[in-house]
């Protein structure tokens, strides 16, 4: 075999497999009901699809500066000072195509060999790949639904010990809050416990902040590096436009932190993508200055859905569903099922009951042995209210059909 062990290490995003299962399956002419895609399902606000559009007829198709153009670096300076109460300068924001590509840069910019980075778990499944594609270890912090599926700060001092005690280097913590797939969120207090460990132990912060605003339950999304202002020296804060004004394939994300990384970071992004997508850019550029009532519109239909599912999964025997406060996925424990069969067939896992409602109910969802607990599947509620009930009668059928 000619591949190099980096690319033997990594797997396919199994988020993104499930999604292109299901969209076969549709092309196919299966009657499939998908909470895999962890997409927004409405289409992009006109304004911005206006804005691309007007940038396209007036030239704007050639290479632009590396790191972004400069109107949309300014927009996004404006955007943490305003929403986020933290002030950079341009020269510390980078723009990547997506925030996915902002995170890998940062891993390749800040890991290396004897390095650990730390990832509480359940975690979204790209993050662990992506340190797989470093030099560096990871480790994963677990944490259920009895804590919130929230790990608190002595977890973390615990893990930092145990990583020195063996001779190497926890450098990095990720934190996703809120977080794709359980959609807990972390309060003040929680946050200034755990960035104080950080400090300590001179560690760096990648906040992962991509789901601000979708949050419910009147929860309100603090960054860490505001909350604890001494932690920006070694902050990196992603964010994007993908969730928020559901753009997702536009593929604009982008990264803030200390001028020396970024410039790392860009460095990387000039020898590999070259610059985002410049229409994309003109586009992030209206969304981020445009008007916003489209992402509270948005966020009032996923409060509705979050609601309905996480309710009717509750009621279903052997699943039980942590409400969630962010996000727009819930991520539902189904290890009461374990042992049940349906013909040969024995549920032993939650991947095993994911292949077992796709196969018997049409029904895809993600199992969570991806996200680092294969007890819980995830399902996305980025889908019409219609589909998600017809998908969760399939779901009570399937599982009334287990003996
Ligand atoms: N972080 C999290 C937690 C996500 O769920 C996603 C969605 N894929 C991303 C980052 C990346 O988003 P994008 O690359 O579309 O900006
Ligand atoms: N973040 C989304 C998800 O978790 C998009 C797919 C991906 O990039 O993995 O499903």
């Amino acid at each position: 075999m000619n591949l190099s062990n980096r690319a033997k290490r990594i797997k396919p995003s199994p988020t993104l497999a499930i999604t292109a299962k299901f969209k076969a399956m549709k092309a196919e002419g299966i009657d499939v009901v998908g909470f895999g895609a962890g997409e927004p399902d409405f289409d992009t606000p006109q304004h911005i699809k206006d804005a691309a559009i007007k940038a396209i007829n007036e030239g704007m198709t050639k290479y632009t500066p590396v790191g972004g153009i400069p109107q949309l670096k300014k927009a996004i300076v404006e955007k943490f000072k305003k929403d986020n109460n933290l002030e950079y300068t341009t020269d510390q924001i980078l723009v990547s195509p997506g925030a996915k590509f902002s995170l890998y840069l940062a891993m390749q910019a800040l890991l290396q060999n004897g390095d650990v980075i730390l990832i509480p778990a359940p975690y979204w499944v790209s993050y662990s790949d992506q340190a797989l594609l470093t030099d560096a270890d990871f480790r994963l912090i677990q944490a259920t639904e009895k804590t919130d599926f929230k790990i608190s700060a002595d977890d973390l001092k615990k893990v930092v010990e145990n990583i020195k005690s063996e001779g190497l280097n926890p450098k990095v913590f990720l934190l996703n809050s809120p977080s794709n797939p359980t959609g807990t969120a972390y309060d003040v207090e929680e946050l200034k416990a755990i960035g104080e460990v950080l400090l300590e132990n001179n560690m760096w912060i990648l906040s992962d902040e991509i789901y601000e605003f979708l949050v419910y339950d009147g929860y309100k999304h603090n960054s860490i590096v505001a909350v604890m202002p001494e932690l920006k020296e070694r902050a990196i804060v992603i964010n994007g436009v993908s969730k928020t004004y559901s753009m997702t394939g536009w593929r604009i994300g982008y990264a803030a932190g200390p001028t020396d990384i970024i410039k790392a970071m860009t460095n990387m992004q000039s020898q590999s993508t070259s610059n985002p997508t410049s229409i994309s850019q003109a586009a992030a550029l209206a969304a981020l200055t445009g008007p916003q009532d489209c992402v509270e519109e948005m966020r009032k239909e996923f409060d509705k859905r979050r609601e309905y599912i996480a309710e009717r999964l509750n009621k279903i025997e052997g699943i039980s569903c942590y409400r969630p406060i962010g996000a727009f996925y819930v991520f539902p424990n189904v290890s009461g099922l374990f042992g049940k069969k349906y013909g040969d067939r024995v549920i032993n896992s939650a991947t095993d009951f994911a292949a077992y409602l796709l196969d018997e109910a049409k029904v895809a969802v993600v199992p969570g042995a991806g996200f680092g607990n294969d007890n819980y599947v995830r399902m996305s509620y980025a889908t019409s209210m219609e589909e998600i009930k017809r998908g969760v009668d399939r779901i009570e059928e399937a599982v009334k059909n287990l003996s």
